[in-house]
């Protein structure tokens, strides 16, 4: 529910999914569009209900700590891009990553210590990646990033680059030098029944890459 106080929205229930989001906006454009006021007036309203309209729905999709999607719209965005992919017999990868002994980061230097690392994943993730592919916080400290029109053959290519610049990165939290590195699964293949289970191989391949030592990569076979 929106509460809108001082003119600003004070309250917003992070569980309307975006489509929702669009019903409700259409409604009560009509709604305003079938009182009897003034022209002027009626544009206002209207553009600031767009404005609460648009901040509402990135919110709806976004983790507000790194900015980047999350959970939710994962869900929505994979199932979507594996459905057109199958379709349409494009190539499509999926990578999971999650941060090596994350506990021990929070352990050691306390949990907003944690949060920064979070956001500067983020942000090398976001430095690191093509436009075209997706970048979500998945949970805690997982990541996961849908490379559409990549085959297996390359969705390694800028995992590894990520990898070594996570490796290679200076985290620096007051004045505390800090070593991260990442595990990443992969999987390319799309012959599944649904989304859920091109999901699982990659959590699959990210558990061997765990098994195998961290800090490294691995693609499901
Ligand atoms: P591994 O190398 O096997 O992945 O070990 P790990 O310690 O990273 O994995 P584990 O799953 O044991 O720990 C994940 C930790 O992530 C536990 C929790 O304290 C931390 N965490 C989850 N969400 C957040 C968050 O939003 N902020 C911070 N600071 N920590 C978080
Ligand atoms: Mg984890
Ligand atoms: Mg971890």
């Amino acid at each position: 529910m929106l509460i809108m106080e001082n003119n600003k929205i004070t309250n917003i229930n992070f569980e309307i999914p975006s489509d929702v989001l669009d019903e409700i906006q259409i409604n009560i454009q009509n709604i305003i569009e079938s009182f009897d006021i003034p022209n002027d007036n009626k544009l206002d309203v209207i553009k600031k209900i767009n404005f609460m309209y648009t901040q509402t729905k990135q919110m709806s999709v976004t983790d507000p700590l790194t900015k980047l999607f999350n959970r939710r719209h994962f869900d929505i965005e994979f199932e979507r891009e594996y459905k057109r992919a199958k379709r349409y017999q494009n190539d499509l990868s999926i990578a999971i990553i999650d941060i090596d002994y994350f506990k021990k980061i929070n352990d050691t230097y306390g949990h907003s210590c944690g949060d920064y690392v979070l956001k500067e994943i983020a942000y090398l993730m976001n430095k690191n990646f093509r436009q075209t592919d997706t970048l979500f916080r998945y949970g805690g400290e997982e990541f996961v990033v849908v490379l559409t029109e990549t085959p297996k053959e390359t969705a390694h290519i800028p995992m590894e680059r990520l990898r070594k610049l996570v490796e290679n990165h200076v985290f620096k939290f007051h004045n505390e030098e800090i070593k991260v590195t990442i595990s990443v699964g992969i999987n390319s293949k799309t012959d599944y029944e649904s989304a859920l289970y091109m999901f699982d191989d990659a959590d699959k391949a990210l558990y061997e890459a765990k098994k195998s030592g961290r800090n490294r990569i691995e693609t499901a076979k």
